[in-house]
């Protein structure tokens, strides 16, 4: 995956590639400006104010995340885990159309359907906040993983694509306890052009 690199030692909050409202009723406009906003800010602040006189100052953020312990990994991984989680989507979604990715997911799982079943069970399944995960291995095929807290595959050296982040943050003002109702509304919006580019070309 590209690497993202510290500017002037401080990593920037992303900007949404989307309006508020984009999202909707998927993720409501108050949950992103909240997630956004407020959660995600909150770990860039304190990122920035970890890393000076860190040993991973200067380095990557994959590198910070795939190498930090404690505090410094809890915040960088939730930088990088929203980063990959806010970009994926798009207003009204984009399909996956045929390529590389899709006849992994193909090969893998057996059809897109089945995949997002066992993508949805395990996000349903994980205990606790944390992230369900895609990712491709070295040699491009696919995996499944269940994160706690802020990890992040990247620490199994895997490349992830496409996470859902179920942290109650993301859904609990617009779904309350429902979190499988939220996963599930999340396809709709999914950019498989932007995951699909995440895939590495071997
Ligand atoms: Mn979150």
């Amino acid at each position: 995956m590209n690497a993202t690199l510290p500017i002037d030692g401080k990593f920037p909050l992303m900007e949404l590639p989307y309006p508020l409202q984009g999202l909707e009723p998927a993720i409501s406009a108050t949950t992103l400006q909240f997630h956004h906003g407020k959660h995600l800010a909150t770990y860039i602040a304190n990122l920035n104010k970890m890393l000076p006189g860190s040993v991973l100052e200067g380095e990557s953020l994959e590198t910070v995340v795939a190498r930090a312990q404690g505090a410094l990994l809890n915040n960088a991984g939730q930088v990088l885990n929203h980063n990959l989680y806010f970009t994926q989507f798009t207003p009204g979604g984009r399909a996956l159309g045929d390529g590389p990715l899709a006849q992994a997911i193909n090969r893998r799982f057996g059809s897109l359907e089945d995949f997002q079943r066992e993508f949805a069970a395990a996000g349903a399944s994980l205990f606790g906040s944390g992230w369900v995960w895609l990712s491709a291995d070295q040699n491009g095929e696919l995996v499944i993983t269940q994160e706690a807290n802020a990890g992040n595959p990247v620490r199994q050296a895997l490349c992830p694509l496409l996470t859902m982040d179920v942290w109650e943050h993301a859904y609990y003002l617009d779904y309350q306890n429902r979190r499988p109702d939220h996963l599930a509304a999340l396809w709709q919006i999914l950019d498989w052009q932007a995951i699909a580019a995440r895939y590495p070309q071997r």
